[in-house]
């Protein structure tokens, strides 16, 4: 027997439409690269959005084609966000700091008929451009002056001023938004994601022991709208009728603590190292800004250091959010908010728990693989974490290697090492290649980074793995100081001593003024890896001992 209910697609369009209905006065602030501010209402970026779909079909473009962007966070990036998904064509975020020679690959791998560009962003693609088989590009000026041959998206949207784009019937399994993963090893991998992956991943990231979006909130996503849709941020925010504001491309952390203040934002999102900046901001002037409104500032991407949750917590009143996802799972898969009975323990245990990645969304199921098979939710014993659920990538685009990242029974390997507690907490130790094994044990490089984080010397740090002759594989700890501190490798070695075995202790300190970053912000760990591949060679091999 079928149940008696409607066959209601789940697509963006009906995202839009809902905002438009119940929250058509509600504001989305952009900050322009000169700094000021632009400001309409959802009923205007609606209106725009109709315009824009319109746009593009008469540029040609047609259900199933890709749209490519390569934007800031901005008013119009959200249009496109809505605008090419309404018209069945595919929304496709480029990565604006990828090398050319990736964005090439990128751009031809999916097939790309047309380009939406920032006007500041125009040198990437004089780098490219005869690389690639765009028909069209689409330059978002702020001169309206775009270059020979291409088109100028403000004129472009007056040529359809007061259109309505009527949206074919969309299916809820079509493609809506693309993304490639950014591809630390090997080429990037294309992830297609439904209309209803995004939908379904809205609508469990508003709950309220996910991120609890609500209409009343303003969200700011730092976390920017070509990586993995800026976790969804600006689908989700639509979806509750929630204000939405956006850094554009100024993300130091004097302009987007301004921002913060100054539009009430509620809830903001980004990785860890532009956390790591704000802190340090508000710990040198701590009553410049009243982030008072701030409820929730959600962390991921990498690992949230614990010493960074309690400073902001303890020093400024402000809730860190530790959250885990991949461009994969859409990409949120686990959160961190505390169960009930974890909220009546000690803080020393409640802060232990928030730097964890916490439990998965609904609709998302999680397991870790040992060398022996799936490992118990016992918090200790560690495996690779495989997942699966409604907004979980099941295959690559157009990829022969797609196969091995999944498993026979079709659930997605992660490559992150986790382990599991009793109650679904996960905590990733490692990306797989990034674990460290000397003499043949485990040594994990996320939590000794953690612990030199804490060190009030430190800003940051990252350990790697360095090929040593005796045990294989030692740590190497690269440390970057606060301005005007000094430390030695004995003092932070100390440090350490307290609270890992000898053999975890990392056999080097590499002081050094930046780490590098990867086009997403988080720790390049092959370059350090590349840098220091001599470090141990010829060392002598002194005996490690607990
Ligand atoms: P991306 O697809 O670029 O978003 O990268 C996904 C990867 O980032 C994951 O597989 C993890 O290795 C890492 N990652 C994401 N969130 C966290 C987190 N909260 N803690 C540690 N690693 C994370």
């Amino acid at each position: 027997m079928q149940g008696l209910i409607m066959d209601y697609p789940l697509t963006l369009t009906a995202i839009m439409q809902r905002a438009v209905a119940l929250a058509g006065n509600k504001e989305i602030v952009s900050r322009r690269p000169d700094k000021s501010l632009h400001r309409y209402t959802y009923r205007e970026f609606a209106q725009r959005t109709h315009q824009l779909a319109a746009a593009l079909r008469g540029l040609g473009v047609e259900a199933g084609d890709r749209v490519a962007t390569l934007c800031w966070n901005h008013y119009r990036h959200l249009e496109a966000y809505f605008g090419i998904p309404a018209l069945g064509a595919v929304v496709h975020t480029l990565n604006l700091r990828l090398h050319p020679d990736d964005l090439t690959y990128i751009i031809n791998h999916a097939e790309d008929k047309v380009l939406l560009v920032d006007q500041s962003l125009l040198p990437i693609v004089a780098q490219l451009r005869d690389k690639v088989k765009l028909e069209h590009i689409v330059v978002l000026t702020e001169d309206g002056q775009a270059p020979a041959g291409m088109h100028d998206y403000e004129k472009l949207l007056a040529g359809a001023a007061g259109e309505r784009c009527t949206a074919p019937t969309l299916d809820e399994n079509q493609a809506a938004v693309m993304c490639y993963t950014s591809g630390t090893t090997g080429r990037p991998k294309g992830v297609v994601f439904s209309h209803r992956a995004v939908v379904l991943h809205s609508m469990a990231c508003a709950t309220v022991d996910m991120m609890a979006l609500c209409e009343a909130d303003t969200v700011l996503p730092v976390v920017p709208m070509f990586h993995a849709n800026a976790w969804g941020f600006p689908y989700c925010a639509a979806l509750v009728g929630a204000k939405q504001v956006f850094p554009g491309p100024h993300l130091d952390p004097p302009s987007l603590l301004e921002l913060l203040a100054q539009e009430h934002v509620t809830v903001t999102a980004g990785v860890p190292t532009i956390w790591l900046g704000l802190l340090q901001a508000l710990d040198e002037n701590p009553q410049a800004y009243d982030l008072s409104r701030l409820r929730a500032l959600l962390v991921g991407g990498a690992a949230a250091p614990r010493a960074m949750i309690e400073g902001f917590d303890r020093r400024h009143g402000l809730k860190v959010l530790h959250a885990w996802g991949m461009t994969e799972t859409c990409p949120m898969g686990t959160i961190c908010n505390l169960t009930e009975d974890l909220q009546q323990q000690s803080e020393d245990v409640r802060f232990a728990y928030r730097a964890k990645q916490g439990r998965p969304a609904p609709f998302i199921e999680i397991r870790a693989r040992g060398d022996n098979g799936l490992v118990d939710w016992d918090g200790k014993a560690m495996g690779e974490l495989e997942v699966r659920g409604a907004w979980v990538a099941r295959d690559y685009y157009h990829n022969p290697d797609s196969a091995e990242c999944f498993t026979d029974d079709g659930w997605f390997r992660t490559g992150d090492i986790v382990s599991i507690d009793p109650r679904g907490y996960v905590e990733i130790q490692d990306r797989a290649k990034d674990l460290i094994k000397s003499g043949g044990e485990w040594i994990s490089s996320v939590a000794l980074e953690n612990a030199l984080m804490s060190h009030p010397k430190i800003a940051e740090a990252a350990v790697i793995s360095v090929p040593h002759p005796k045990w294989l594989e030692r740590p190497l700890a690269v440390v970057v100081l606060k301005p005007g501190q000094s430390a030695t490798a004995e003092e932070l070695g100390a440090h350490l001593a307290s609270q890992f075995s000898k053999w975890w202790l990392p056999d080097a300190f590499e002081f050094t003024d930046t780490i590098p970053r990867t086009s997403v912000g988080k720790f390049k760990k092959t370059a350090l890896r590349e840098q220091f591949h001599d470090r141990f060679a010829g060392t002598t091999t002194e005996s490690l001992s607990n």
